[in-house]
């Protein structure tokens, strides 16, 4: 399967073109399937001659076209793949020591999220389609033991 190709196609549908920018940022995400921040992925793709406003420009297209998604983290902006991820829905838990993102992929923890979810479309008609939850705190390495 190649998933650049898949996300070409989505791009195509909404009259957007795989550009080699897109494309150079896109493998940056695959590759690593992590969190990155507009700078990270500067740091990869510059060697390629790509410029940090390209890389800020196009990451907003690839968000607005729901193939990598934002978490803030204090006020640090952090992206990761969405479309054809092989990532489950997740939450995340930064340490505020080492700065280390770890994710929870727990079922139950998941389920209970969702019936959340559901009751806020419930309770007040908004549909949601995105959910973005940061716990903060001291990682297991960090804390006293
Ligand atoms: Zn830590
Ligand atoms: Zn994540």
């Amino acid at each position: 399967m190649d998933r650049l190709s898949d996300i070409e196609n989505l791009l195509k549908e909404k009259n957007y073109k795989l550009t080699f920018s897109r494309r150079e940022i896109l493998k940056c995400f695959l590759v690593e399937e992590n969190h990155m921040r507009a700078e990270d992925i500067y740091f990869i793709v510059k060697k390629e001659g790509i410029s940090l406003p390209t890389v800020y420009r196009n990451i907003e297209v690839l968000k607005d076209n729901n193939i990598i998604s934002e978490i803030s983290i204090n006020g640090d902006r952090f992206f990761e793949l969405k479309a054809f991820s092989k990532k489950r829905v997740h939450f995340h838990f930064k340490c505020k020591n080492c700065k280390k993102i770890i994710e929870y992929y727990d079922i139950d923890l998941v389920v209970n999220l969702i019936d959340i979810k559901n009751e806020i479309e419930k309770r007040y008609n908004n549909n949601v389609d995105n959910i973005d939850i940061v716990f903060e705190g001291t990682c297991e390495d960090c804390g006293e033991n």
